[in-house]
């Protein structure tokens, strides 16, 4: 047997007991005719003593040969601590120790292994083992553990089944690139890694699973911004005989039962916004509503003066910054230049001043007058001591970048509060997007949603203007998950392709499978993915979700630790018949 107890357990009523305990060397203290070793697990930490007068002469020796992250095993007894340590909940005992075995030595490790350690990013993550064995790191594998086991109980609890779908599969769209994988036995032919099991968990539904759910792998081969992952986790859920409302209604109870098992929070129903008005309001399909600074649209009042800028722009729009009057002229010229940054890419800022006397002080007095601006101050909500910031141009871009200001100030004004939970439903999104390099319509969330029976008849006038059953979940302005009702039907999925820019041949390829499938008996059926890292993370009170992975890729998709991705020798290629494709 390897030990009696963990790391973590003893306490002080286990003292005089006579305990084996195996672990690492957190560190020692030799006092020559004491030593003192912090003995570490995952459960924690336990202080033995070697000491002269009770220890033998040669596990005293032993002793002193010990270094940093040596593997041990000890036989002692439980005593009371002399100075205890009411830091951690062994701290009132330690083990005096007969008998020592070193399990296997180690090297100095390349950081330190502790919570606040020396190493930078890119060693921890070459040493990542080492880095796991940090509480910071542990603990948060530990509470993505939990998450999923969770998640796994109240989906089991609602009769979801969990089903595990390939990988090795045909290139889905999703919008994003495909991983490939050559084919060894089909020379030139490839396999795909899923984007998402899309597919096939509507296949699960023609199959009458009725309530499939899977906590699983999907791969984009995107270019990596920051904070994604090339493969990450979905809790990928699909449900038939039913509609919007009811998975609206039961994955807002997931989410519920995770703020309720995890923080003790209760939240009530999840307020619901339609796209639209997220975009009018926020300037963004995920907003952050923990805190205020809504957008007012300024056109109807602001475009009948002089003012060229606003005349021209077809949007005129603001945000009250709460108690902001008094921002400085250098404050606020420092704004002006963050908008303009490149990155957000405004060309200039018109801003109000509500001062307390109730005098309204803008830069562009010389345009407007006071009853002017206190109507601008109406529709931004603003009051006195507050600072109107205004932007103006094209619709779009100008709400992007507004939203962008509105983000910055929620972090810098400490608004975005990582304790404070606000989920909200954004529905009713296009279905279609229309994307200006290869000027036609893309699916929006995937060619297998389904318009609104309502919108349909815009899809041969204005295809721009349809809206789809398609919902996402928003928490603290990202998007944790989103789905829709799908397309259970051949002919209006031929014409969904059809719109898409496939031709009958080119659908008929690609999605024949599912097609066809939709001709033996789908049921009506929709669902949704959540992703699985960014929910942890947010949970857990942390922007990134690398945190959260045990062996995570870095900024370009490397893993440093194994260092992939890799060239493969020339025999490799040959036989997967790749040696003459790259000559070629
Ligand atoms: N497959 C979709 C995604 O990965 C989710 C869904 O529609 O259920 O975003």
């Amino acid at each position: 047997m390897y030990r009696s107890q963990n790391c973590g357990e003893l306490r002080i009523a286990d003292v005089n007991k006579e305990v084996t305990l195996a672990g690492w060397v957190q560190k020692s203290r030799d006092k020559g005719f004491m030593i003192w070793v912090d003995l570490r697990d995952r459960y924690g930490i336990t202080q033995l003593i070697f000491d002269e007068a009770r220890t033998e002469a040669r596990v005293m020796q032993l002793a002193k040969s010990l270094g940093r992250e040596f593997v041990i095993q000890v036989k002692g007894t439980v005593i009371e601590r002399e100075s205890k340590n009411n830091n951690i909940p062994t701290g009132e005992i330690e083990v005096l120790v007969s008998e020592l075995t070193i399990l296997n030595e180690a090297q100095l490790p390349p950081f330190t292994i502790e919570d606040e350690t020396d190493g930078g990013e890119d060693i921890r993550m070459k040493y990542r083992y080492l880095d796991i064995r940090r509480n910071p790191v542990k603990n948060s594998l530990l509470f993505r553990h939990k998450v999923a086991q969770e998640v796994r109980n109240y989906l089991s609890n609602l009769d979801f089944c969990e089903v595990e779908t390939p990988y090795l599969i045909k290139s889905t769209p999703e919008g994003a690139r495909d991983f490939v994988v050559p084919s060894r036995m089909n020379p030139g032919q490839f396999y795909a890694l899923p984007q998402s099991p899309q597919t096939f968990k509507q296949l699960l539904m023609v199959a009458g699973m009725d309530r499939y759910f899977q906590i699983v792998k999907c791969f984009r081969d995107e270019d990596l911004r920051a904070d994604r992952q090339p493969e990450f986790t979905q809790i990928d859920c699909e449900m038939s005989f039913i509609e919007q409302e009811d998975i609206l209604n039961v994955f807002e109870g997931l989410t519920r039962h995770l703020l309720k098992k995890i923080h003790n929070i209760d939240i009530q129903k999840f307020p619901r916004m339609t796209f639209d008005e997220a975009m009018r309001t926020y300037g963004n399909d995920k907003p952050d509503i923990r805190f205020g600074m809504k957008f007012g649209e300024l056109n109807a009042i602001a475009q009948h003066k002089e003012f060229g800028v606003f005349n021209s722009a077809e949007l005129v729009v603001g945000i009250a910054v709460p108690g902001a009057a008094s921002y400085t002229r250098k404050e606020i010229d420092a704004l002006i230049d963050w908008v303009k940054r490149p990155q957000v890419g405004a060309s200039g800022m018109v801003y109000v001043k509500c001062e307390a006397s109730g005098q309204y002080k803008s830069s562009v007095d010389k345009f407007y007058d006071q009853a002017d601006l206190a109507k601008w101050a109406e529709a931004t909500g603003a009051k006195e001591g507050d600072l109107i910031l205004v932007l103006s141009g094209p619709a779009n871009k100008t709400r992007a970048q507004l939203s962008a200001l509105r983000m910055e100030l929620g972090n810098r004004m400490g608004l975005r509060k990582p304790e404070e939970f606000s989920p909200l439903w954004v529905v009713d999104f296009p279905l279609l997007e229309w994307d200006e390099e290869t000027e036609r319509y893309h699916a929006m969330h995937h060619p297998f949603t389904s318009p609104k029976p309502e919108d349909m008849h815009l899809l041969d006038t204005d295809p721009g203007k349809v809206r789809a059953n398609a919902y996402d979940l928003v928490l603290n302005g990202n998007e944790i998950g989103g789905g829709s009702i799908r397309i259970h039907d051949k002919e209006m999925q031929a014409l969904m392709f059809k719109h898409l820019g496939f031709t009958p041949e080119q659908a008929q390829e690609q999605f024949g499978f599912l097609m066809n499938a939709f001709q033996y008996g789908a049921p009506p059926h929709g669902g949704l993915a959540f992703g699985l890292d960014r929910l942890v993370a947010i949970l857990g009170g942390q922007e990134t979700i690398r945190d959260f992975i045990a062996f995570p890729k870095n900024n370009s998709g490397r893993d440093v630790m194994i260092d992939a991705p890799a060239p493969v020798d020339q025999a490799q290629l040959e036989e997967l018949s790749l040696a003459l494709a790259l000559k070629a």
